[in-house]
């Protein structure tokens, strides 16, 4: 390929569709990355507090997985293999089944869905339909779980669902998430009524969809009672609770699943994002063995399983959930962030902390203001987006891997470019 190939930015004006979304927030070439690090094409280095939307919770190219990924290529094994058996998906299993699922108590079968997040809800979702016969899925007020038609019925981002065009986004209900009609109202007391009341209007749902901590939506952690009231009710009311864990999973709140610590047991979990470890797509949905209906391949698809992300996922597994020592260092680096962000929630004049474990930021009243830290945030060498409704959260999401010092680093220059947007002298100077 010519070596200038990339460096003419217009093929993306000209060729790339209008679709294309995180690029124009970064308006470089990006060349090769390593660790909590990104270079672009001129040799600028960024730090990476995007981290592929936590899809590379361990960093980039992390010399293990990738040195096992070459080796298992140049030996010649399987690139694709659509659901056959082959060493690395049984030894994917093995290992999960090891490091994952059996220390916490967890009996659920894996079922490989397509490669995406949306595949891994879809299945979620009609699985929980066929177990219970019912259609109505209950979901929650700025949940996100993806952009295809069924699971965009349970996202609650009104651009995305208007990428619908009034096609019909049918079979779930809404109801408020926690804190969402704010902190001392407990949003269950309403779930509990509609759920029991045969006239609500509600009809008796197949499943209770949500995620612990709001990655798309703000950042919304819900508390450990409210999630065990909403697990409560859906056991009393016949309906599977799905835990969407592919944001918050794969240690971003501080535990492998974000919902360990809660003492509940979802019957369903979707996983996608991290769980490669590599950056390579990969989607599961773990599944109570009583509710494991689907027949072969009834949830279809080519690329159920991908081969080459079994290899760095064992990897992941093996490198950082064989004992308790990452799940420590991310406690350290959790207290790290919170000192950080409590600092830009004071630059910012009443700015609000949000999130949990590793998955934090700050609500700085606007999407305007949001836009402007990050944005001067890139220019001083840091990758950073926002989250939320109007796009108001400043939302962090380091590799978990990052160095203390290269996570210090990263923070102050969102301090700094804080600073520098809230003062108007250096608006002005520019
Ligand atoms: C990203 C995300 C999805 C969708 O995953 P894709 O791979 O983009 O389809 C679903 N649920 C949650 C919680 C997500 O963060």
């Amino acid at each position: 390929m010519p070596k200038d190939m990339n460096k003419n930015y217009e093929i993306y004006e000209r060729r790339e569709s209008e679709a294309r979304s995180y690029c124009r927030g970064f308006p470089t070439s990006f060349a090769s990355a390593s660790g909590s690090e990104l270079t672009d094409d001129k040799g600028n280095t960024y730090i990476d507090f995007l981290a592929g939307c936590s899809s590379l919770n361990y960093g980039h190219n992390d010399p293990d997985m990738k040195q096992a990924l070459i080796d298992h290529i140049s030996n010649d094994g399987i690139a694709h293999g659509l659901d056959l058996h082959t060493d690395t998906k049984g030894d994917f299993l093995t290992t999960f089944e090891e490091k994952i699922l059996e220390p916490r108590g967890m009996d659920h079968k894996v079922m490989f869905t397509g490669p995406t997040g949306a595949n891994a809800v879809e299945a979620a979702m009609k699985i929980a339909r066929k177990v219970t016969g019912r259609t109505n899925i209950i979901a929650f007020t700025n949940g996100f779980h993806g952009v295809t038609m069924g699971a965009l019925a349970a996202t609650g981002n009104g651009y995305h669902r208007g990428g619908a065009a009034g096609a019909a986004l049918t079979g779930v209900t809404r109801m408020p998430f926690d804190r969402y009609m704010g902190e001392d109202c407990d949003t269950t007391k309403f779930l509990e009524a509609v759920l029991k009341d045969a006239s609500s209007g509600v009809d008796a749902p197949a499943a209770i969809l949500l995620e612990t901590v709001q990655g798309e939506g703000g950042l919304n952690a819900a508390r450990t009672e409210w999630v065990q009231k909403v697990a409560k009710l859906a056991k009393e009311h016949g309906a599977l609770l799905i835990v969407d864990d592919i944001q918050a999973g794969c240690g971003r709140t501080g535990t492998f699943f974000s919902f360990e610590k809660m003492d509940i047991q979802p019957d369903i979990v979707t996983m996608a994002k991290s769980v490669s470890g590599f950056g390579l797509p990969l989607g599961l949905v773990l599944v109570r063995p009583e509710h494991d209906v689907m027949g072969p391949a009834e949830h279809n698809g080519t690329f159920r399983g991908n081969t080459h992300a079994f290899v760095t996922a064992r990897v992941a597994i093996e490198k950082f959930w064989a004992d308790d020592s990452f799940e420590k260092e991310l406690a350290e680096k959790e207290e790290i962030l919170t000192e950080a962000l409590a600092d830009l929630a004071e630059i910012v004049d009443g700015g609000k902390l949000k999130g949990r474990g590793l998955m934090r930021g700050v609500d700085v009243g606007s999407g305007e203001l949001a836009s402007k830290i990050c944005g001067r945030a890139f220019e001083k060498g840091l990758i950073i987006e926002t989250s939320g409704p109007d796009d108001e959260v400043v939302k962090v999401l380091a590799p978990l891997t990052t160095p203390k010092e290269t996570f210090r680093k990263g923070l102050n220059i969102v301090l700094d470019a804080a600073r520098d947007v809230t003062t108007n002298n250096t608006i002005a100077a520019e």
